[in-house]
């Protein structure tokens, strides 16, 4: 690029429009996220940006490279069968020759695409879709994963329902029996699609939450003044170490889902007679960092890393039978992100699980 500025410059002045224009080009072609280069048609390189330099020595990993190297690159074959294609051909300007494909390299996404000209000149542009690749397996996971989970609820339904029209005769006390399994599913498949409604709106709609001044101690005493039933019934108790000046600037709602779902799991998980413990165990001048552990079972070392993936168990079975999505944590996660906190898990040394997480306090 620098080089045909250089060259422009000497031009004489009364082409000085022209300069200034092809000066314009320059800086939008640099500003562009993809990299372009444009080639005369005996594959002479006559212009390119700075980012087709960057990703061409990404995709072929030589960070020597020029772009005048393009055709000699395995991963440019393609480009370079299709320019010759079209050499003997005659292109009509309104409908130039383009193709497109994708490449993986070091567990990187490129789109790499090619345009030809009716002059046979032609233009390549890279583009870095790293980040559109992972969205979409990301997003094609999640739907194979909310399918599998709705599908064994409503088979469930299906089945009550069909044992009970199949057996009219059937004694009152059973019937109610079959009734209560069909409801309890139901809440099952409500509490599934809730959460998945919750995940999508914080990943779609993370800019448009409102954020408020969330009082913490007040927040954690409501969930737990919700739980209090449960609680009880498995003899737990709830220590919150949190002072009142403890504010955080927050979604109330979101905020109040990262403690409800790590309570219940608590009670789910961790056992009878358990304590579960709160406390801001430091702060900064952007964060307070929180501390929410029980003393219960713990989490086996090798699922540690992989408790926030959306719909991971580690016993499904017991997980299911407590009407656990595997969504909790990966809303939690999603919800501490949202604040631009982190969070992660550990073991404590003397049994149970330790959540560590931030989030942010008032400007
Ligand atoms: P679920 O809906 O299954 O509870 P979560 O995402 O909330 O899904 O949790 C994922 C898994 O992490 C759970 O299936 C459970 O095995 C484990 N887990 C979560 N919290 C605790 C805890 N406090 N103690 C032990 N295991 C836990």
């Amino acid at each position: 690029m620098t080089i045909m500025k250089n060259s422009l410059k000497n031009t004489p002045v009364n082409t000085i429009d022209i300069v200034n224009e092809q000066e314009k080009l320059f800086s939008h072609l640099n500003a562009l996220n993809e990299g372009i280069a444009f080639f005369s048609r005996d594959k002479v390189k006559i212009l390119n940006n700075d980012h087709f330099i960057q990703l061409m020595s990404m995709i072929s990993g030589d960070l020597k490279i020029f772009s005048s190297n393009v055709f000699e690159i395995q991963e440019f074959k393609e480009i370079t069968n299709f320019i010759e294609k079209y050499s003997g051909e005659e292109i009509s300007s309104s409908d130039l020759p383009k193709t497109e494909y994708q490449i993986t390299k070091d567990g990187r996404f490129f789109r790499i695409q090619c345009v030809i000209f009716n002059d046979k000149s032609f233009e390549i542009i890279l583009s870095d879709v790293t980040k559109m690749g992972k969205n979409k397996l990301i997003k094609q996971q999640m739907t194979s994963n909310i399918a599998h989970e709705l599908k064994t609820p409503v088979a469930s339904v299906k089945g009550y329902i069909e044992t009970l029209i199949n057996n009219p005769g059937m004694e009152q006390k059973k019937q109610k029996y079959f009734l209560e399994k069909a409801l309890a599913q139901t809440d099952r498949l409500t509490g599934l699609i809730n959460d998945i409604v919750v995940l999508n709106k914080i990943e779609e709609a993370s800019t448009s939450y409102l954020i408020e001044k969330v009082k913490i101690k007040k927040i954690i005493r409501d969930v737990r003044d919700n739980f209090k039933s449960s609680i009880e019934a498995k003899q737990m108790k709830v220590e919150i170490d949190i002072g009142n000046d403890v504010v955080v600037a927050g979604n109330k709602s979101l905020v109040l889902s990262v403690f409800q779902n790590l309570i219940e799991n608590a009670i789910i998980y961790a056992g009878d007679n358990t304590t579960i413990r709160i406390l801001v165990f430091n702060e900064d001048k952007k964060f307070y960092y929180f501390s929410f552990s029980d003393d219960g079972i713990g989490i086996p070392e090798e699922h540690l890393g992989r408790v926030f993936e959306r719909f991971y168990r580690i016993d499904s079975g017991r997980s299911r039978k407590s009407g656990g999505t595997g969504l909790g944590l990966a809303i939690v996660k999603n919800a501490i992100q949202l604040h631009k906190g982190e969070i992660s898990a550990r073991n404590r040394t003397g049994g149970g699980t330790e959540f560590l997480f931030s989030l942010p306090k008032q400007d």
